[in-house]
């Protein structure tokens, strides 16, 4: 009888999963109990985590340190393309003598972590119609102490890229991670189904390596200290002048690695008018950037990367405007 409710239980979970990749990209989900003597993390912390990684990072190691309650978890991706188009009024660049790159995500798409939570919730709810009882459930999308990509990829959502991304066949790395842990004991289970083989590894490809301007990647991981994308939206204070330098045109993020992997779907960044940016108040810009990734940098912090990028772009318009934000901040 047990046995019989169990198997009623999945095939019910498997029909809202095919609905729901309406919404989201591609869903797993697997029994704690499978993956539980699994280490998420190497033993030996890696050198230049932020902070808040540093503290968590012994309960990053294992979900069921920090939830010991749940018995399975989901894990979804949402691709680029599956977010919805944001309507904000954020000025392009003129020309690229003035212009700041931002990753595409984080302008021209709502954030991500809103997006992800709400469809999270809602699927959690169905969830808890399914089980008959309201689930305990808790929902993480880069909010909670998880390693949310080795979580996917044991529960067999995708592989690690070579770029240290989640890498799924057909998607490629453009994709947004959030998971969902919940007090129901489920099936392994993973859609789209992968065709054998694919989910092999793809270090012979080798173009995220090729492309990162930055050298930042080997044997699978980023070296954050190198990385642009963590440079310029992590790092705190005055950037040394050899990140400076390193950042090139980039005042948000760095794409470079992801957009080069096959099946990706990530457009070109967008060009963020500098000039606006340097000479529009901190309201201004918190009220254009609301509702938007690009939100979790200050101004403050996207002026200094910006003052960085005019140096780096050497041009006379880019020079020119330097000089007119350098002057009228000392005057
Ligand atoms: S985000 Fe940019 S700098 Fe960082 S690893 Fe990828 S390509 Fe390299
Ligand atoms: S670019 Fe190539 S090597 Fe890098 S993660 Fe994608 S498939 Fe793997």
């Amino acid at each position: 009888m047990e046995i019989k409710r169990e198997s009623e239980q999945n095939r019910l979970l498997r029909i809202l999963i095919l609905e729901q990749l309406r919404e989201f990209s591609a869903i797993s989900c697997a029994s704690l109990d499978s993956i539980q003597d699994v280490s998420m993390l190497p033993d030996t912390m890696p050198e230049h985590l932020p902070e808040y990684m540093q503290k968590s990072w012994k309960l990053r190691a294992n979900p069921c340190i920090y939830l010991p309650w749940a018995k399975s978890v989901f894990s979804f991706a949402v691709s680029y393309s599956k977010l919805p188009d944001a309507s904000n009024d954020v000025p392009l660049a003129r020309t690229d003598e003035l212009a700041g790159l931002v990753s595409a995500y984080a302008l021209k798409k709502l954030d991500y972590h809103n997006v992800l939570t709400g469809r999270i919730a809602k699927f959690a709810d169905s969830l808890s119609e399914i089980a008959g009882r309201k689930l305990r459930c808790e929902i993480c999308v880069d909010s909670k102490p998880v390693a949310e990509k080795p979580l996917a990829f044991h529960s067999g959502l995708g592989i690690i890229g070579h770029n240290s991304c989640l890498r799924i066949p057909g998607l490629g790395s453009s994709i947004f991670l959030g998971e969902l842990f919940t007090d129901l004991q489920t099936a392994n289970l993973s859609f789209p189904p992968h065709a054998k083989g694919e989910m092999r590894d793809c270090s012979e490809c080798g173009l995220c390596v090729r492309n990162c301007p930055s050298e930042a990647i080997a044997n699978r991981t980023v070296d954050r200290s190198l990385c642009i994308s963590a440079i310029t939206m992590e790092k705190k204070g005055e950037l040394a002048a050899d990140e400076k330098r390193r950042i090139g045109r980039w005042i948000f993020g760095c794409d470079y690695c992801v957009s080069s992997c096959p099946d990706s779907d990530l457009p070109p960044p967008f060009k963020l008018d500098l000039e606006w940016l340097l000479f529009s108040s901190n309201a201004e810009i918190t009220s254009a950037f609301k509702g938007l990734a690009i939100s979790y940098a200050s101004p403050a912090k996207l002026r200094r990367n910006a003052v960085a990028v005019l140096e780096n772009i050497g041009e006379r318009e880019s020079l020119n405007l330097l000089k007119k934000y350098l002057d009228s901040s000392h005057s």
